[in-house]
């Protein structure tokens, strides 16, 4: 275990400015509060903590990440507190902490692989602050190299196959290359020994039967490009058990036929150089067609730089060659934390090479133009995948979602038949209204029913095109079969106006005449409003033209005054519907109401005694006699109000309790005038038909500070 003094060398031998103060504490507070406890191993869990911080110096990491990690533990595992650790260390401490905290208490629950993916990216989207992640993944490092102390055998095959699904190939993501290949050494050796035995067992055999090859490949090698007078350096190594353990799983092809177990890397100044070493490798050897990768004009997402080629190389081996430059070198093995040794060593002029980093952009545009490197680290704020949110199902999986995402969503991408029934949902085990924002690591659980159907409100606040394109396709279907419905009892009502029965045949005989195709097409054109029923009875009884001249214009007094015997029933629908009730009037289940056929959008209901009407009493064609279905269920319908209230104390609040009273729920509450005495209102309530309105009225006109009550129209 590394003493305290040495810890301290450590990092001041890379920051001599460390804080050797705060240190120091940090390694006293940590030995403290983990107090007995002991590791697997036997060893004091305090070893731990300190072990972790030891690894992040070898990547220079700043006093921060060093003093995290001593604490990493200390509110997880002891007895610790947030104030407590505030108090000692301040807040940036307390909040990286908190977040390595965070990392450890989320766990991925579900073996499937494909969620591994998903939980990968919640931890990067979690670890705001890299420095978060990189103690995580020194955490992890740790653990991995003591897992052996662990005896019960499942537990480290489950802890190794989430290392190598999860933490190897994070560390790859944020370019931490070294730490990626021991975590792959140490999990392979729990979850395949065998595998790897056998294979540590040939690279022995054929080290022993060619003794040296390496050296002697990497000095003709030197030979080669020395002769033109390039200075380079060049290593060869045997690949790791595990990457060729992958190859041969990837390729399907045994030991034996594994040709290219040995990599070289030739390291040089610059890039130019990099293209110059690849044309003498290519002048000198057989290529091996189909290797060639150049990383280099194209790296990788990670940022990873190189030029891979592959060549019939010294003594007709075949030799994986890589080329770049000491620097690329150097962020290829360290990744992320290689700008943090770029920080220390130089302040400026290295970072241009880093800027590959795709997610890494903002942050590494602060560091080129922060004055401090304190002001550098504050802004450490990982931009990476904001774009997206992460939640959990109650099975454990990981689902994606865009940022600004609600349950809704989430119901979709889960399954299109559990976002269609969906009525409500729990976050984190509390019911929210659907259009709740979803945030990272929230657990969603959707509550669904039969009966429900998606609802067009959905389309306002949902984010995802799924669920987007399922609502309106809903919504269409919807439109078109009210249309359907509409349509058929408009030319019923219109047969029997003219003294015939209406029958589907007689509508299929005409079909040519209006182009359709089929009875419903029809239907739904007259339900529309495309045609009107009195045009589908001409042109099945050519005859009765006639008749309809005599009807030029609606008398609204007749109108108002007819019984509604043969009145076609509608539902309460919902709006943008092939039925919709007119904002003039607001008509209520209840009120005598008369539709007008709107050509496209189908009907539009008025009250009888709407003054709109007028406009349309020369198109009698229009006027369609409807009343209400009242067999449904109660809907909501929004009745309007007009009040004047006297202008005192709590006269708002009594006017509310009456209206809540009463089972009303205001929608919407406008002042249109005021003056010393009084002032006048518009009132919007959530009512279920003219009767319950009607009661409200009563109820506001018993209400003392309320002068006059209406039903507002227009
Ligand atoms: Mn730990």
């Amino acid at each position: 275990m590394m003493r305290q003094y040495e810890l301290v060398e450590r990092v001041k031998a890379y920051d001599p400015e460390a804080c050797e103060t705060t240190l120091n504490r940090a390694y006293v507070y940590a030995t403290q509060k983990h107090g007995s406890q002991k590791r697997a191993s036997g060893d004091p869990y305090f070893s731990h903590p300190i072990e972790v911080a030891g690894i992040l110096t070898n990547y220079k990491l700043d006093c921060d990440t060093i003093i995290t990690a001593l604490l990493h533990d200390t509110i997880e595992d002891t007895d610790a507190t947030p104030e407590e650790i505030t108090k000692l260390f301040g807040t940036n401490i307390m909040k990286l902490v908190d977040g390595v905290t965070k990392l450890t208490q989320i766990e991925l629950k579900s073996a499937d692989s494909k969620q591994a993916e998903n939980f990968r990216k919640l931890l990067l989207a979690m670890s705001e602050d890299i420095r978060v992640l990189l103690v995580k993944l020194a955490d992890r490092l740790h653990n991995m190299r003591t897992l052996h102390y662990i005896t019960k055998p499942e537990k480290r095959v489950r802890i190794a196959a989430e290392t190598l699904e999860i933490y190897a190939p994070l560390a790859e993501r944020i370019g931490m290359h070294d730490i990626k290949e021991e975590l792959e050494d140490l999990a392979f050796q729990h979850i395949n020994p065998e595998a790897r035995d056998s294979i540590l067992a040939r690279l022995e055999f054929l080290r022993e039967k060619d003794d040296n090859v390496v050296s002697r490949i990497v000095s003709e090698l030197k030979d080669v490009i020395s002769r033109q007078g390039l200075k380079v350096d060049i290593y060869g190594r045997e690949k790791r058990p595990y990457s060729i353990w992958q190859k041969m799983q990837r390729k399907n092809i045994t030991f034996g036929e594994l040709s290219d177990i040995m990599a070289f890397r030739v390291l040089v100044d610059d890039m130019p150089q990099c293209y110059e070493v690849l044309g003498y490798m290519h002048a000198n050897y057989k290529v091996v067609p189909g290797r060639f990768k150049d990383y280099i004009s194209t790296p990788k997402p990670n940022g990873y730089r190189s030029i891979h080629t592959t060549v019939l190389g010294p003594e007709n081996h075949r030799i994986e060659v890589q080329i770049r430059t000491r620097h690329m070198h150097e962020v290829n093995e360290n990744g992320v934390a290689a700008h943090w040794a770029y920080k220390q060593d130089t302040p400026t002029g290295q970072q241009k090479e880093g800027v590959q980093y795709r997610w890494l952009r903002d942050l590494l545009d602060i560091l080129e133009h922060a004055s401090e490197p304190e002001e550098f680290l504050e802004h450490t704020k990982l931009a990476m995948f904001q774009d997206q949110v992460f939640c959990f199902s109650p099975k454990g999986d990981v689902i994606a979602l865009p940022a600004r995402a609600t349950p809704v969503d989430f119901a979709y991408m889960i399954h299109t038949h559990i976002g269609d029934t969906c009525v409500g949902a729990k976050v984190n085990g509390a019911m929210v209204p659907l259009r709740t924002v979803l945030n990272n690591g929230d657990q969603v659980e959707i509550v669904t029913s039969k009966a429900q159907t998606p609802n067009p409100t959905w389309e306002r606040f949902v984010v995802t095109g799924k669920a987007r394109a399922r609502i309106r396709r809903f919504i269409r279907q919807q439109q078109e079969d009210q249309y359907k419905d509409l349509g058929k009892a408009i030319l019923q009502k219109a047969f029997r106006q003219e003294g015939y029965d209406y029958s589907d045949k007689a509508i299929d005989g005409v079909l040519k005449i209006f182009k359709q195709p089929s009875v419903d097409a029809l239907l739904t054109l007259v339900g529309a409003g495309h045609h009107t029923g009195r045009e589908v009875v001409h042109a099945v009884f050519p005859g009765t033209k006639d008749k309809e001249t005599a009807r030029k214009v609606v008398p609204l007094e007749k109108v108002r005054a007819r019984k509604h015997d043969h009145a076609i029933p509608i539902k309460g629908l919902i709006p943008g519907m092939a039925v919709h009730y007119a904002g003039c009037c607001h008509p209520l289940p209840g009120d005598r109401i008369v539709g007008i056929v709107t050509t496209g959008k189908g009907v539009t209901i008025h009250t009888i005694d709407c003054d709109t009407l007028e406009t349309f009493t020369e198109q009698p064609e229009r006027w369609l006699d409807v009343g209400w279905d009242n067999d449904g269920e109660p809907e909501h319908f929004i009745g309007r109000l007009g009040l004047t209230v006297g202008h005192e104390q709590g006269a708002l609040s009594s006017i509310t309790s009456v209206i809540a009273k009463n089972h009303g729920n205001i929608t919407n509450l406008r002042f249109t005038n005021r003056t010393t005495d009084f002032f006048e209102m518009l009132i919007d309530i959530d009512v279920v038909d003219v009767k319950h309105l009607t009661n409200i009225i009563a109820a506001l006109r018993a209400t003392p500070v309320v002068n006059a009550v209406e039903r507002a129209r227009g």
